[in-house]
């Protein structure tokens, strides 16, 4: 695929809308849609002989073949390196009529341009050094993102967040590969650049930096993808109760007959813009009915794969040991015990439950008053989004080709490391510090064959 050809395509999505944009971008941008473009102006309308980048013009789309007008336009040159691909690139606004823009998509291509292909334009963007990989990415995310917190998660990333921390650890194994190079060059004449520890400390520091940002993988993909709570207990305790009062509407069946919800059930909300996946599954209990068993199956399933776990104890009963075994046995890394039915006064002996999990959040509330739920909210919120997200203090990955590629940044740099140790040749380590450089080089797509950007791009609409 070359890039001395324009391309061209629909960015705004399909279907009728008020406006609909169309770009194109490339070396004939402005020449292509030249005798396309009649211009308002001075009391007649004419094809501007040149444009000036960066400024609107006011005008209409007409067919050349038959000289009727398509549509009234507004057009947006951008003259390259100045714009998205870095290329000439024009945008015209016209109205969202996904037949007109069709028509004016095929004057364009009469007329020299070609149709993009999914993310054809981000793709330049990164052949022609606008952007780099994780900021390509970082596009993609923020079109699809779902909620503010992955929107602002996104936007770190396409400022070059991630880039920058990245650049700081290419650095570091920079500084200690030319070392351990010189030390190649000298080691003949007898002469040692670097004690031992010193080269073992500079690898351990790149390897710290390198998983500090491994670290962020969780969290940043919690935030992108949304996170999934797990409700769970036995019977009867209000777990769909619980369900719907967090949803604020009545989702799961509520009944006071035991076994009720027999598959699992999930819906999305958010708290506070965070996207939560909430997931009611069947009462834990000993039953040899087949569907009930099935059911117990899929909510032990949903709590293998749940970010957190909602466990909810019927206040009404005392806290068993079946309690506490269900309680036990989660598991999830973080779990909330929400001990339900506080309007009915019951016989549960709180404060002896707070004093046997006394690392726990344990939360005494009514899925019928709502009362305690919105400090079930703020638990949830603070266990499921980190703190310093938004800072672009710690940055965050989420996609999982950032973190193989970390991944295998860090099994080498321990390798390098533990070669350094036994006094290995320095030849080994140093080459096993270029590895961890061309892994961390595929990240920002320094690295990267044409396979993986395929991958990267094929993902990305038309348009983008
Ligand atoms: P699940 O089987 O654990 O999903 O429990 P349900 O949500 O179906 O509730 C079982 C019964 O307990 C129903 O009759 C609910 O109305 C009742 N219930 C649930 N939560 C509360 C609550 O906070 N207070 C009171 N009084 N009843 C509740």
């Amino acid at each position: 695929m070359g890039q001395d050809d324009t391309i061209c395509a629909i960015a705004t999505p399909a279907g009728v809308g008020s406006i609909g944009i169309i770009r194109a971008s490339g070396r004939d941008a402005f020449s292509i849609i030249q005798p396309l473009f009649r211009r308002y102006g001075e009391g007649k309308e004419a094809h501007p002989t040149s444009f000036k980048s960066h400024v609107v013009y006011p005008g209409i789309i007409i067919d050349p073949a038959t000289g009727k007008p398509v549509d009234e336009v507004l057009v947006l040159p951008m003259q390259g390196p100045r714009s998205y691909t870095g290329e000439d690139v024009v945008e015209i606004q016209a109205h969202g009529n996904p037949h007109l823009l069709q028509r004016i998509l095929s004057l364009l291509i009469a007329n020299g341009a070609r149709m993009a292909t999914p993310g054809e334009f981000t793709r330049r963007a990164f052949l022609s050094g606008r952007i780099d990989l994780s900021q390509a990415e970082a596009v993609m995310d923020l079109i699809m993102a779902q909620s503010r917190y992955a929107e602002e998660l996104a936007m770190h990333q396409l400022r070059g967040g991630v880039s920058a921390h990245l650049l700081t650890i290419q650095e570091a194994i920079l500084s200690v590969l030319s070392r351990l190079e010189a030390s190649i060059d000298f080691q003949e004449q007898g002469i040692n650049i670097d004690p031992q520890d010193k080269i073992i400390q500079g690898i351990s520091q790149c390897n710290l930096l390198v998983d500090n940002l491994l670290a962020g993988y969780e969290a940043g993909k919690q935030i992108r993808d949304g996170s999934a709570i797990v409700i769970t207990g036995r019977p009867n305790v209000g777990k769909s109760s619980v369900m719907n009062r967090l949803l604020g509407e009545d989702r799961a069946i509520v009944m006071p007959i035991p076994g009720t919800t027999r598959d699992t059930l999930s819906e999305w909300f958010s708290i506070q813009g965070h996207r939560i996946q909430i997931i009611d599954t069947a009462g834990v209990h000993t039953t040899t009915d087949p569907i009930e068993v099935e059911g117990i199956r899929r909510g032990e399933a949903a709590l293998q794969q749940g970010d957190l776990a909602l466990f909810i104890v019927d206040s009404t009963q005392s806290f068993t040991e079946e309690d506490a075994a269900l309680w036990d046995r989660i598991p999830c890394k973080k779990k909330v015990m929400a001990l339900n039915k506080k309007d009915l006064h019951g016989k549960i002996d709180i404060d002896a439950v707070r004093s046997q999990y006394p690392n726990d959040p344990i939360i005494y509330c009514s899925a019928k008053t709502g009362e305690g739920f919105s400090d079930i909210s703020t638990l949830l919120f603070s266990l499921l989004v980190p703190k310093e997200e938004g800072s672009g203090q710690s940055p965050l990955i989420a996609q999982l080709r950032q973190k193989n590629a970390l991944n295998i940044a860090s099994a080498t740099l321990k390798r390098a490391e533990q070669s350094a140790r036994e006094h290995t040749s320095v030849e080994f380590i140093a080459a096993d510090l270029r590895e961890a450089l061309d892994s961390l080089g595929e990240i920002w797509g320094e690295t990267t064959t044409d396979e993986i950007l395929n991958q990267i791009f094929g993902q990305f609409c038309i348009g983008k």
